[in-house]
């Protein structure tokens, strides 16, 4: 599937923007500098898929991007959150967005949430887990830059952020621990995408 052909679609900064229902959507979410667009661009075996999503203009949308042909899969790159600078407006109208696109998206499977392994859960993340327990859809933690981990670290990082996570009301998938540098855990993060499609 990964290896298909992979096609911005549309953009949308807007709730009455966002595009008809297609394939089963997967999403994915984190801070800015998470690592979110090079996980996208491993994730898809492209060099630069999600430089879409960087261009002047679309930062602040989410953008979507269909996956074979005939599409069987939509990859939706949820603008990143956290910028030091946002202005408060910019916050209201990223959260309406996200509310408007969680709340009604039916063909929504899943929200990747990226977390930057070297720090763990900060309070903006949380900010968005209470959006996506507020929305009740599904999500699963992913870990990202495990290449810049501490060996030591590694463990308690993922007991850490299983911890937090086990307090929230959604059960909780298994965390993927990813390296977009390295590649690691890119094969488990397409099977579990492999898994929803197929459920
Ligand atoms: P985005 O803002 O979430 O889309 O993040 P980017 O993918 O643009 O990455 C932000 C920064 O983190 C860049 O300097 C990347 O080179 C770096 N980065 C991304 N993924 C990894 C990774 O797996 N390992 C390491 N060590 N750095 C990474």
């Amino acid at each position: 599937l990964f290896a298909q052909p992979c096609d911005f679609i549309w953009a949308a900064t807007d709730a009455l923007q966002l595009p008809p229902s297609g394939p089963p959507e997967i999403a994915f979410a984190g801070r800015s500098n998470v690592g979110k667009s090079s996980l996208l661009n491993a994730l898809t075996n492209r060099k630069a898929l999600a430089r879409t999503s960087n261009t002047p203009g679309r930062t602040q949308a989410l953008n979507f991007f269909d996956l074979g042909t005939p599409p069987r899969l939509r990859l939706v790159d949820m603008p990143g959150y956290g910028h030091a600078a946002a202005s408060k407006n910019k916050i209201a109208s990223w959260t309406r967005l996200m509310h408007d696109y969680l709340r009604g998206r039916a063909t929504l499977k899943r929200v990747f949430v990226l977390i930057d392994g070297r720090h763990g859960l900060k309070p903006i993340d949380n900010d968005m887990l209470d959006l996506l327990d507020r929305a009740a859809v599904s999500y699963q933690a992913v870990l990202t830059k495990a290449d810049d981990i501490k060996d030591a670290d590694r463990a308690p990082r993922l007991a850490e952020t299983a911890a937090a996570l086990a307090k929230r009301p959604a059960a909780f998938p298994e965390i993927i621990l990813t390296s977009s540098e390295t590649g690691a855990g890119i094969a488990e993060l397409r099977g579990a995408i492999a898994k929803l499609l197929a459920e």
